[in-house]
C-alpha cells in the first residue's frame, strides 16, 4: 500500500483563512507564528518545503466581481495581491523561526521581491531554503490551488498538503451530516466519480493529469504539517 512517509519534497496550500485571527481579523501574528514553528518542523525532520499561500482572508476575485461594479480580472489582480501580502507575512514568520524563507511571485514586482522562474526556485528549494510562492499562477480565472498543483508538478514535488478546516475528504460535510465518512485513500478517479470536492476542477484535473498525490488534512493542531507527512495523524490521501 502507499505510505506518504516515502514523501520527501512538499507543496503545503495554506488558505488565506488560515492566517486569520479568531476575532476575524485579517491576518494574526500568533497564528502566523504558530503555522512558522509547523513548517520550521517539518524542515527540520528533512521536509523540503514550497508554500503556496491563498487570498480568500483579503479578497476573492470571483465573488468580488459577482456584485457588478468591477470585471473579473481586475479583481483577479487584486485577488493575486491579497495574495503577495499574505506571502510576506508568511515568510516574516518563517525567518523569524529560523527558517531561511524566500518569496517568488508570479506577479512580477521587483522592488518587493523576486520574481518566480523555475530554475532558480528550484535552486532554492534544493538549498533548503522554504520557498513561498505568491501571486497564484499570476493569471485571472484561476485559484492558488491550481497554482499549488501547478508549482508542485513543475517543482518536482513528491506531493501536495492541502490544509483544510477538517481531517480529509468526506462523503458529505462532516460539519451537516453525522453520518459522512472520512475516506483514508481515494484515487484521483474515484474522487472524480464520487463528485468529492478536494480542490476546484482545474486545479484537480491537473493533479490527476500529472498523477499527483494530494494530502488533505487540518493544520489545526500544533505540529500537524510534520505529523500529516508522517502519516501520523488523520487524512484522506488522493493518489493514482
Ligand atoms: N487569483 C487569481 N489567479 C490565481 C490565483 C488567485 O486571479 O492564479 C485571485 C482570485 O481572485 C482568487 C484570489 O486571488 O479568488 C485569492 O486566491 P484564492 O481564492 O485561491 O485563495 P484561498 O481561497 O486559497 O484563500
Amino acid at each position: 500500500g502507499l505510505t506518504v512517509t516515502k514523501f520527501r519534497r512538499i507543496l503545503v496550500k495554506l488558505s488565506g483563512e488560515a492566517l486569520m485571527a479568531p476575532d476575524g481579523y485579517w491576518l494574526d501574528p500568533q497564528t502566523l507564528s504558530g503555522l512558522a514553528e509547523d513548517l520550521a518542523e517539518a524542515t527540520r525532520a528533512g521536509f523540503e518545503i514550497a508554500l503556496v499561500i491563498g487570498g480568500g482572508n483579503i479578497i476573492r476575485g470571483a465573488r468580488m466581481s459577482a456584485a457588478g461594479w468591477i470585471d473579473r480580472p481586475t479583481a483577479d489582480s487584486m485577488g493575486m495581491l491579497g495574495t503577495v501580502m499574505n506571502s510576506l507575512a508568511i515568510e516574516t514568520a518563517l525567518n523569524a523561526a529560523g527558517v531561511d524563507a524566500r518569496t517568488m511571485s508570479a506577479v512580477s514586482m521587483p522592488t518587493i521581491c523576486e520574481t518566480y522562474a523555475r530554475q532558480p526556485a528550484l535552486h532554492h528549494l534544493d538549498k533548503g531554503q522554504v520557498l513561498v510562492l505568491a501571486g497564484g499562477t499570476g493569471n485571472p480565472f484561476f485559484t492558488t490551488d491550481t497554482a499549488a498543483v501547478l508549482r508542485a508538478a513543475e517543482l518536482r514535488c513528491d506531493a501536495v498538503l492541502k490544509a483544510t478546516q477538517v481531517d480529509g475528504v468526506y462523503s458529505a460535510d462532516p460539519k451537516q451530516d453525522p453520518n459522512a465518512v472520512r475516506f483514508d485513500r481515494l484515487t484521483h478517479d474515484e474522487a472524480i466519480a464520487k463528485d468529492l470536492k478536494v480542490m476546484d476542477t482545474a486545479a484537480f484535473a491537473l493533479a490527476r493529469e500529472s498523477r499527483l498525490p494530494i494530502i488533505v488534512g487540518s493544520v489545526h493542531a500544533p505540529s500537524s504539517v510534520t505529523a500529516l507527512l508522517l502519516g501520523k495523524v488523520h487524512s484522506t490521501v488522493v493518489a493514482p
